[in-house]
């Protein structure tokens, strides 16, 4: 056989066999063993596992899970997946009619269990789900899903131990570094202005006041009357807030029209609710620096 024949064949080969993994990753049917609600929840739940399980977001990126109309797939994937994490908290609303209709029996890992829940008396003792908004709560988080998963699969549980461990010490990092970058804005002008009540652990945390949010609620699923936005617009003139932050899933058109009657700055690309592909909000870490970077750059 001559070396030109050779390639050729091995060429062919690699082609089939390229072929062949794309139309396995099309078909569905490698379901992830471990399926969290929300694209922050797989990137920390992948920081427990490592290598050892496939982890995947029920959610695509950009997706605001408040607001979210689940599909048919949806309950085929979770009928598939042996670990369910999700946020708990009163967050993921779509998911109890789904959970109705699913089969077989999966661990399911409430990664809030056991965290202070901050709760509006006016709204009826809602809770605000947000505590991934504060890293504090985050290390809440990954000890959960490292319990949940050591219960799954004991066998490994000195891994998910270790594993956990070396990524709390990311976490600290990042509350340090959080608190270093926020020392930059004097804390007369750490104030928030943001669509809906998603920054109470945040504010809490960095020493920020919310002034005010274009919808009173803890879900972008609501829509605010004439007399909360006028009251809006008297609250962000008292405190002279510089700017109005929102997620990029969010419609900005109510918090433009404020901004056309207070002067003040909007910022339409935080990410709250999800990671993008890539940057700047690949992963937990990296969305929780971008989002205090353009936070300081807009108050500072
Ligand atoms: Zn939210």
């Amino acid at each position: 056989m001559t070396m030109h024949r050779l390639i050729s064949i091995l060429t062919i080969l690699t082609v089939t066999f390229l072929l062949t993994s794309a139309l396995a990753s099309c078909s569905g049917t490698a379901a992830p063993d471990i399926l969290t609600t929300s694209t922050i929840l797989a990137d920390v739940t992948r920081n427990v596992v490592g290598e050892r399980l496939s982890v995947g977001s029920l959610l695509p990126i950009g997706t605001d899970p408040h607001s979210y109309q689940p599909t048919p797939q949806d309950t085929a994937q979770i009928s598939e997946s042996k670990v369910l994490v999700i946020n708990g908290a009163d967050y993921e609303h779509f998911l109890e009619p789904l959970l109705a209709n699913v089969d077989g029996e999966r661990t399911l890992i409430e990664a809030s269990t056991g965290l202070r829940l901050r709760s509006d008396a006016e709204n009826g003792n809602a809770s605000d789900p947000h505590l991934w908004l504060d890293p504090n709560n985050m290390i809440g988080y990954v000890e959960n899903i490292r319990d949940g998963l050591e219960q799954f699969d004991p066998a490994s549980a000195e891994m998910y131990r270790t594993n956990t461990r070396t990524y709390i010490t990311h976490l600290e990092e990042l509350d340090a570094w959080i608190n270093q970058q926020i020392a930059q804005i004097p804390p007369e002008r750490r104030l928030l202005v943001t669509n809906h009540e998603a920054f109470g652990y945040f504010a809490e945390r960095y020493g920020f006041t919310v002034v005010g949010t274009v919808i009173e609620s803890f879900s972008s699923d609501a829509s605010p009357s004439a007399q909360q936005m006028a009251a809006l617009v008297d609250q962000i003139k008292l405190y002279e807030a510089p700017a109005i932050f929102l997620d990029a899933s969010d419609n900005p058109s109510l918090a433009r029209q404020i901004a056309a009657e207070t002067g003040v700055k909007v910022v339409t690309d935080l990410h709250l609710e999800s990671l993008t592909e890539g940057a700047p909000a690949a992963t937990y870490i990296e969305m929780m620096k971008y989002n205090v970077t353009k936070i300081i750059e807009a108050l500072q």
